[in-house]
């Protein structure tokens, strides 16, 4: 595995490419099994696989985790070469902007919801970094986590939209044994809500049993909300569901259904979601 940190190496490696089809895993690193199911996905399908560790300070708000967001780049990168990668791009901040530009992309009303809603600016510099790793890389194939349903619903609508020669891979999110979807920010739970972290998952299913079994939305939003109220300490950010990809209020045409939560602990704030 070539581990480089210029844009420049990563311009050379990939004018080499004869051809071969390449499978790109954009990540903020202290990798996981979720990554790992992303990687491994991509080294099936693809000659050569070019991951991605950098914590894109365009994505956080000025209150937010950028400072603390965990790091461990020597266990990243023995997770990256066990699982197969051939070149890690691990790029600095300055490298990747080195420049303050006055053009940006902005997300519309996609990103006027959920996490968007909390968030404001983050998919908009999702996007701004996503393009550049994505005219660098040119992957054939990027693969990203259902984990992160409105990142994804994004990224495929804007991916359309500007007709970028790449296929996206939605990759099924990898939970621990008990239900929890696997989350960099999960070390920042103490014992106590890492117990009730769980809840998460149960009251989105619950919601969604609920809502399968009595059409009916409104409880089944009140039940999820109840869940997650009576048996964790965290504030809920949103509990909510809304047609799949393109974010809107259910109704009889919608074909997928997407129940997303957002769940504010002590030090983090974790998000989970079943697509049905
Ligand atoms: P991150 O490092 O959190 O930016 O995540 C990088 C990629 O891994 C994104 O496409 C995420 O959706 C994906 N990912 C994160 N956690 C999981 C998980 N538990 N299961 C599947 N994919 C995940």
């Amino acid at each position: 595995m070539q581990t480089i940190q210029t844009i420049n190496e990563l311009k050379q490696i990939i004018a080499l490419n004869n051809a071969k089809t390449i499978g790109f895993v954009p990540t903020m690193g202290y990798l996981h099994e979720g990554h790992q199911a992303l990687l491994n996905k991509a080294r099936k399908d693809n000659d050569i696989v070019v991951a991605s560790i950098f914590v894109n300070p365009a994505q956080f708000g000025p209150n937010e985790d950028l400072d603390r967001y965990p790091r461990d780049i020597e266990r990243d990168t023995q997770l990256a070469t066990d699982a197969g990668v051939d070149v890690l791009f691990i790029p600095s901040a300055n490298e990747m902007y080195p420049f303050e530009s006055d053009i940006n992309i902005i997300v519309g009303d996609l990103s006027t919801k959920l996490c968007g809603e909390s968030r404001p600016g983050h998919f908009d510099g999702v996007l701004k970094v996503i393009t550049k790793l994505f005219h660098l890389i040119q992957p054939t194939k990027a693969y990203f986590g259902q984990k992160d349903a409105q990142q994804l619903a994004i990224i495929e609508t804007f991916v359309d939209a500007y007709n970028f020669p790449v296929q996206i891979v939605r990759v099924p999110t990898v939970r621990e044994p008990d239900g929890l979807a696997k989350s960099s920010r999960n070390v920042f739970l103490s014992e106590t809500e890492r117990g009730e972290a769980v809840h998460l998952y149960q009251a989105l299913q619950l919601a969604t049993v609920t809502w399968e079994t009595t059409d009916d939305l409104t409880a089944a939003i009140a039940k999820g909300r109840e869940h997650i109220e009576s048996n964790t300490s965290g504030k809920i950010d949103y509990l909510e569901a809304l047609s799949y990809p393109d974010l809107k209020p259910v109704t009889g045409e919608t074909k997928e259904v997407l129940f997303a939560t957002a769940v504010f602990f002590e030090k983090a704030r974790l998000i989970d979601n079943i697509l049905t």
